[in-house]
């Protein structure tokens, strides 16, 4: 890699030096060593201080080890921490309770990561598909986007398009069907082509493909022909979801209820892994004892976090922080782009944002800006090459925001 590396101390060093020696290589971190966190702060170990503007993919919407999640946490974890399904325990059902009536369904699958959660999704839509629905055994198709990102499985990866996600993991997991995303008409196509379609997989906004926001109404009329052709409505809210994009859900700003809502990442604030596959009876309850299951999933420690951390997006306001803000933040970049033309393009809706730099995907500017916001205290990083996310956590304060946009501004000032 050609990219610029500022001077690091000796101390940062070893710790990178021992990832590189002993860790397998499938991230490249920018050289940042990362040793504490509160709210919207990250610390290195050399004690410099920055502004979290990736949130760990939108896992930390809370604010670093928010206190009364960690609390949670460490309340539950020295009482009683993992029993396994083989066995009731007194976090699991209350929580279950909690998290269907907070998002408005029958009932909730508990899983750990967000792939997880999508594989979950996926039997539960293809088993509907045979059961209720009575498509002929293994004919059952399921409709995904291009250029989606559903998480690593070698399912979810099978109907990937980035190469560099699938390259040498085949053979692939037949059944699904590729369309471009934000094309009503495409969706529509394939619904009306054939019977055998279980369901539609969609993000609300595609986030790690560069923040690809969806034309107003896109969402709305998908959940309308799925209801239509009598296929199930996905929605993929791992990272749209819980009040990233000024709403609770993103599929909210077009009053969308989807079939079946998956969910991960800030449904723990980032303590710890969590995540849920929501739906109604009439699908839910195709799966039966045996049939589907995880060792850590609905754990009581996971119980306990998630409903603290539920609680605070909504006690603290976040999804009306994050919309209030989510407009300063743009106002401001947009601001900046009509000084300085390094800006492309500024996208995103509440504080899932983008900014799209003028020059090649392949380019290695946007991360040699990437390392100029971190020596000015803001960490972000790229996606797809040219766009960087800002996504910083929704307990942010608007006076903080200006002060970003200040670093920001002055980082794309020096590459003049
Ligand atoms: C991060 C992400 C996933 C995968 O979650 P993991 O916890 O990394 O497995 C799935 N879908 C979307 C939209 C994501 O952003």
């Amino acid at each position: 890699m050609e990219q610029s590396h500022q001077a690091l101390s000796s101390k940062a060093e070893v710790f990178i030096e021992k990832e590189n020696k002993y860790g397998a290589h499938n991230y490249h971190p920018l050289p940042v060593v990362l040793e504490k966190g509160e709210g919207v702060y990250v610390w290195d170990v050399d004690g410099k201080k920055y502004y979290d503007f990736l949130s760990a993919y939108s896992a930390v919407n809370q604010g670093h080890c928010h206190p009364k999640i960690v609390g949670a946490m460490v309340k539950q974890a020295q009482t009683l921490t993992l029993t396994s399904r083989a066995f009731y325990n007194d976090q699991l059902g209350p929580y279950e309770e909690f998290v269907t009536e907070y998002f408005g369904f029958d009932k909730v699958l508990p899983m750990n990561t967000g792939a997880e959660a999508v594989e979950t999704a996926l039997k539960l839509c293809r088993k509907w598909a045979y059961e209720v629905k009575g498509i002929p055994e293994n004919q059952a198709q399921i409709i995904v986007c291009e250029n989606n990102f559903h998480g690593r499985t070698t399912t979810i990866i099978s109907f990937s398009n980035d190469e560099n996600a699938r390259k040498s993991f085949g053979p692939f997991t037949a059944g699904f069907i590729k369309i471009p995303y934000d094309d009503i008409e495409a969706l529509e196509n394939v619904l009306k082509s054939t019977n055998t379609i279980a369901g539609f997989l969609v993000e609300p906004i595609q986030g790690e493909a560069g923040v690809y926001v969806p034309a107003d109404g896109y969402l709305a009329k998908a959940k309308a022909l799925c209801e239509h052709y009598n296929a199930l409505f996905i929605a993929d809210e791992v990272q749209t979801g819980i009040a990233r994009t000024g709403k609770l859900l993103a599929v909210h700003h077009e009053n969308v209820q989807p079939d079946i809502l998956i969910l991960g990442k800030a449904i723990s604030g980032g303590v710890y892994p969590v995540s849920a596959v929501l739906a109604n009876n009439a699908v839910m309850n195709v799966i039966k004892p045996g049939q589907h299951g995880s060792t850590f999933g609905g754990n009581p420690v996971a119980a306990a976090v998630a409903i603290a951390a539920l609680e605070v997006v909504r006690d603290e306001n976040l999804s009306q922080n994050a919309a209030y803000l989510g407009v300063v933040l743009r106002t401001g970049l947009n601001e900046i782009a009509s000084r300085n033309p390094l800006i492309k393009l500024v996208r995103g809706k509440g504080l899932l944002n983008a900014i799209v730099i003028n020059c090649d995907e392949d380019s290695d500017l946007a991360w040699d800006i990437c390392m100029k916001f971190s020596e000015y205290g803001l960490l972000a990083k790229p996606t797809h090459g040219n766009k960087i996310r800002l996504a910083p956590p929704l307990v942010i304060t608007e006076t903080q925001i200006h002060e970003c946009l200040g670093i920001i501004e002055r980082a794309l000032n020096d590459f003049r």
